[in-house]
């Protein structure tokens, strides 16, 4: 019989490590919850960040004081984990303090990548903040990176009457994700709105500081110049940190159907590159709804009352009035059929397939055909027929 751990130790207090707690004690669990988040701020959302300026803690908190105080939790704010010990059943943390455990959750997300003379990413609230100050008295912007949050940033400080550069390898915006198509459409969608792009080119080398702007080298000998520049070239899994442990490490923390990585110890949100039944390979997500979602699933396998996680991913971005939402599977070697839309392409609904079944659907600004669309995920081509009826 399994019993349920008497303490819990959550490293990560962010949305999967939030959820997971508020998770346990919605289920009635009344053990000892520890949860242990790097930054010093309650957790809080990151979406916002990009899609807003000037944001304050309270607008993005997950949870205000006073539920904070109802969860009853050992809240370790402002203390980073720097060891996991499976064996003694320990988390060491950098003050040289340990907090010990029956069941362990890693959360720790991740982690931006850095390009080497840019001082600016966006992955914290501080980095927001470091972000704004710059872009407040800044005229020109260059963001590094044509993927999800380098277009967010470009609408965001497009409407903040900067002069926008995206620069990226790739010949369009997020087109290793959405297919040349889409990108194309994306492009176009930018650039009316006043940004301007280099693509096709990789960063050579950038100069500078905020005081007298950045030169950015590209791969064909050009230059950009601006005020600010800000990396939006992705992310790694935080977990530098279980280095000494024996977490099975690759790509994330990897992990069962069940986001279990070894005995007593899980693994949820950003950082846990899970075996997805559904689809029948392991997988690493990146979304926000993941973490609230594979956050709960996991509180519940500790309790011994879980299902193996295998949820339809989801993922949205609001660029300026675009609004991009994907349920399921895209990629740019997917075949794409159109589902429904307007004849001037500002709303439309689509399909991605693979070998003939539907595995992703897409809509550009159009939210509630797309919810119609979604049970298409899994079926073969001639759904389509059927449910264009
Ligand atoms: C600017 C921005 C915009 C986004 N917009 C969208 C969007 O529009 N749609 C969408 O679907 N997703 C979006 N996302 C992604 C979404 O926010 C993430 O998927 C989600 O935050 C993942 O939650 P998480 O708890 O797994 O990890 P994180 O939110 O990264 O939290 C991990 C926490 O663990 C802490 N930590 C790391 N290492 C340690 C350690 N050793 N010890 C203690 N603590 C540690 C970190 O400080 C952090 O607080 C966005 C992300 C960003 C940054």
């Amino acid at each position: 019989m399994t019993t349920t751990p008497g303490r819990i130790a959550i490293v990560g207090a962010s949305a999967a490590g939030f959820a997971v707690a508020n998770e346990l004690r919605d289920q009635g669990y009344d053990g000892t919850i520890s949860l242990i988040g790097a930054e010093a701020l309650p957790p809080y959302d990151r979406p916002p960040l990009s899609k807003r300026k000037a944001i304050d803690i309270d607008d993005i908190a997950l949870a205000d004081l006073g539920k904070l105080e109802a969860l009853d939790l050992n809240l370790c704010l402002g203390q980073r984990a720097v060891g996991l010990d499976t064996i003694d059943k320990i988390v060491r943390m950098a003050d040289g303090r340990a907090v010990r455990w029956d069941a362990c959750v890693i959360a720790t997300g991740a982690d931006p990548i850095r390009i080497p003379g840019v001082d600016s990413v966006l992955r914290t609230m501080a980095d927001a903040h470091v972000i704004q100050s710059r872009l407040d008295r800044a005229g020109s912007v260059a963001i590094i990176g044509a993927g999800v949050l380098g277009c967010e940033l470009a609408s965001l400080t497009v409407s903040m009457n900067c002069a926008v550069t995206v620069i990226d390898g790739l010949p369009g915006p997020m087109q290793n994700r959405l297919g040349t198509s889409v990108s194309d459409r994306l492009r176009r969608h930018h650039e009316e709105a006043g940004v301007m792009f280099r693509l096709g080119q990789t960063v050579s080398d950038v100069a500078g500081n905020p005081d007298q702007g950045y030169r950015i080298g590209l791969s064909d000998g050009g230059t950009v110049q601006a005020d600010a520049v800000i990396a939006a070239v992705g992310c790694r899994p935080a977990t530098g940190w279980l280095k000494d442990s024996d977490v099975p490490v690759n790509n994330g923390v990897v992990c069962d159907e069940n986001c279990r990585a070894m005995p007593g110890v899980f693994a949820a949100g950003d950082v846990a590159n899970w075996f997805n039944p559904r689809f029948g390979r392991h997988m690493r997500v990146e979304h926000r709804m993941n973490a609230t979602e594979q956050g709960m699933a996991v509180a519940n396998q500790l309790l011994a009352r879980g299902q193996p996680f295998d949820p339809i991913p989801f993922f949205w971005t609001d660029q300026g009035d675009l609004k991009l939402q994907v349920h399921g599977l895209v990629g740019p070697d997917m075949e794409i059929v159109r589902l429904d839309g307007e004849s001037d392409d500002k709303r439309f609904v689509l399909a991605y397939l693979r070998e003939g079944l539907i595995e992703g659907v897409l809509g550009w600004n159009m939210a509630q055909m797309l919810r119609k669309a979604r049970p298409l995920i899994g079926r073969p081509r001639a759904a389509i027929a059927d449910w264009a009826k």
